[in-house]
């Protein structure tokens, strides 16, 4: 199997071909090696349209949800961007190379550990994670240009919208526990904010204080 090819393939087809149009957006998923943020068992699926379990019941969003979230964030390369939701790291490794600092939480300890592992390994050092619920966000490091929420919310969780910059943009899933609408938040300089909604979407559950009770 050639990755590179298959890479190549996921992003004129899946990306380009569906409308996604940031060039620099374009150029971060052609350069990260999606396939080694999944078990080695399922490399050959990595480029496929779909989402792919990467264990602890959790999953890597399909190419195309992350493209276009990553897309409506904005960036420009000068940004402090929070994710919540590691999970296998690849979200924040697309973020990695579009922004200045990439900040990121995961509840789940060996998920953030073996994300840690596959940054580290392709040089990502602009990238922090935290072990926490991220619900609350990461007050310590805010404001964030950026806000990127890869689990879906029952509503948008206002202490992120607290560590927004103005100017920002949070990128957050909100529905129930089988369906959501991808939703934007745009902060004015006034600290006031508008609601945009994209498309629709399925994401695992956001977990903590201000997301789903755990089961
Ligand atoms: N962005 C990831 C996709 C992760 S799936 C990637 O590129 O692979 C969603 C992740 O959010 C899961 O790993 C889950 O454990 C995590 N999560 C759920 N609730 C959370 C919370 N409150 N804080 C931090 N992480 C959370």
């Amino acid at each position: 199997m050639n990755f590179d090819i298959a890479r190549k393939k996921m992003v004129e087809n899946q990306l380009i071909g569906r409308g996604i149009r940031d060039r620099r957006v374009i150029e971060a998923m052609l350069k990260i090696p999606r396939h080694l943020f999944v078990q080695e068992a399922l490399a050959a699926q990595a480029y496929n349209d779909n989402p792919l379990p990467i264990g602890e019941r959790q999953t890597i969003s399909q190419p195309y949800m992350v493209a276009l979230m990553t897309e409506l964030l904005e960036l420009k390369g000068k940004e402090r961007v929070l994710e919540i939701g590691t999970g296998s790291g690849y979200q924040a490794a697309v973020l990695a190379v579009l922004a200045d600092h990439v900040y990121t939480m995961e509840r789940i300890r060996p998920l953030a550990m073996r994300a840690r592992k596959v940054l580290d390994g392709l040089g990502l050092l602009n990238v922090n994670i935290k072990i926490d619920d991220g619900t609350c966000g990461w007050e310590q490091e805010a404001p964030f240009d950026a806000i990127v929420v890869t689990a879906g919310a029952p509503e948008i969780p206002e202490d992120l919208v607290k560590q927004l910059a103005p100017g920002g943009r949070l990128v957050v899933p909100v529905g129930d526990q089988f369906s959501q609408t991808l939703v934007r938040v745009l902060k004015h300089e006034d600290g006031s904010y508008a609601v945009e909604q994209s498309i629709g979407c399925r994401f695992v559950k956001l977990i903590g204080k201000h997301g789903w009770e755990a089961e």
